[in-house]
């Protein structure tokens, strides 16, 4: 059987029309076999996550104030969702137990925890499928790090011995059996988990837009839908900036081998955007996947006569910054010149430590920090590998829309063109290099 690993995220099940839609999504196949679920999130604008409301509650009590209207805020949610869908659920019982934990000693991992948990519950007593109990097959190092063996190993044969399954997200267990979440927005990484633990052959990611757009929609005026995109270039995308998914959701099923669907649940016609390994042969994609970029960097920059003669400099050169933490994100040379492009927040944390390191070390003729700040824009795709002219079409734009180009870089495997400009510049510069290569996309 083609195993399908779902997961749909707290707008697509943020009231009991919403879950009704992804219940219709998930019978209109029967390969759709486990469900991962987030909290209910926000129904409008002016809505709260119910992750948030749960993170209120913990604070109130842990402050010893009166944190019974969050809780009713809480409780009423689910009240509404149990009554509209309809289902049968024995929701008192359950706020019962949390207002206990938070008279006693509460854990605030636990109570995040308990809006997946709550919702899980609901949605596999709607479904009438079986509910799995993340605290009890995945699991956490004492580094608090997913334990990857144990949680495939119980995870795998707990799922595998089930038609179906309802899975709450976000959670899991320590070594000792508390609680714990994943970051923010870390449903996603158990729809991963969950894929990669039964083999799926999708993992298919539910939410309330249409897939990745190739540019961000603020800045450019209506991007197109991202059809195919690989995780490499995801990746790339991501690290600028661009987010469809937590950044940690890529590794398991990337490690299997297994492609991502990003879907509509309010659109779900709409083939969303398919994340896969590598490019699917026979899919016509353009040269340039996406454009995204990123603020807040600034640059250092060295020289020193003879410094191409002088073996390993740049390595000494960079040992400094990782000495004091400060990554480098990219390190263009000239002959007797080196720019080291770095965060510029962790840079001014440490700038005299650093400054001061080089100075001693690698008595430099001349080095600048520029004070202004740098945005870094990239240019993404596998399909710009051997072919002329993207880079010109780039430049161009940037030429025409009347900026500067800080910085230009290209690594030989071609898969993206990253151009520095100011920080003021950031916008402009993204619409001009995404007009000029929209034709190619
Ligand atoms: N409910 C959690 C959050 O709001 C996790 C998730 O939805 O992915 O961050």
């Amino acid at each position: 059987m083609d195993t399908i690993a779902v997961k749909f995220g707290g707008s697509s099940l943020a009231s009991a029309a919403q879950i009704k839609k992804a219940a219709d999504i998930i019978r209109a196949d029967a390969n759709r076999r486990y469900v991962v679920v987030s909290a209910p999130g926000k129904r409008d604008d002016a809505d709260v996550k119910v992750t948030d409301l749960l993170y209120r509650c913990y604070d109130e009590a842990a402050a010893g104030q009166d944190f019974s209207e969050t809780l009713g805020r809480i409780a009423d949610r689910y009240a509404q969702i149990i009554r509209e869908l309809p289902v049968d659920f024995d929701l008192d019982a359950e706020i019962d137990v949390l207002r206990e934990h938070l008279r006693t000693k509460p854990n605030r991992d636990y109570m995040a925890s308990r809006g997946e948990y709550l919702n899980g519950r609901v949605i596999a007593a709607y479904l009438g499928y079986p509910f799995v109990e993340p605290a009890e097959c995945i699991f956490f190092t004492d580094y608090g790090v997913l334990d990857e063996e144990r949680t495939f190993r119980v995870l795998g044969d707990r799922l595998r011995s089930l038609p179906n399954a309802v899975v709450p997200g976000f959670y899991g267990a320590m070594p000792d059996g508390r609680v714990r979440t994943f970051s923010r927005g870390g449903s996603d990484i158990t729809g991963s988990v969950v894929a990669l633990a039964v083999k799926a052959k999708l993992y298919e990611n539910w939410t309330d837009v249409s897939g990745m757009l190739s540019a961000d929609p603020r800045v450019v005026d209506n991007p197109g839908v991202i059809e195919h995109i690989t995780y490499t270039e995801l990746r790339e995308l991501s690290y600028m900036g661009a987010s469809v998914l937590h950044e940690d959701a890529i590794f398991p099923v990337r490690r299997g081998g297994i492609p991502i669907n990003i879907r509509n649940t309010n659109r779900p016609g709409d083939p969303g955007t398919m994340i896969e390994p590598v490019l699917t042969k026979g899919i016509r994609r353009g040269v340039v996947t996406g454009v995204a970029g990123k603020k807040g960097f600034t640059c250092v920059c060295v020289e020193k006569s003879m410094m191409n003669a002088e073996v390993g400099f740049i390595v000494k050169l960079l040992g400094i910054f990782a000495k004091f933490g400060v990554p480098f994100e990219h390190c263009p040379t000239g002959i007797d010149t080196v720019s080291v492009i770095v965060d510029k927040n962790l840079f001014e944390q440490n700038r005299e430590n650093v400054l001061l390191e080089i100075q001693r070390e690698l008595s430099p003729d001349a080095m600048t920090v520029e004070d202004d700040a740098m945005a870094l824009i990239a240019v993404v795709g596998h399909g710009m590998t051997g072919v002329k002219g993207t880079a010109a079409r780039v430049l161009k734009g940037l030429a025409d829309g009347d900026i500067n180009i800080r910085l230009i870089d290209q690594g030989s495997s071609e898969l993206n063109i990253i151009v520095g400009v100011n920080e003021a510049d950031c916008e402009n510069a993204i619409r001009a290099i995404y007009s000029a290569v929209e034709s190619l996309m």
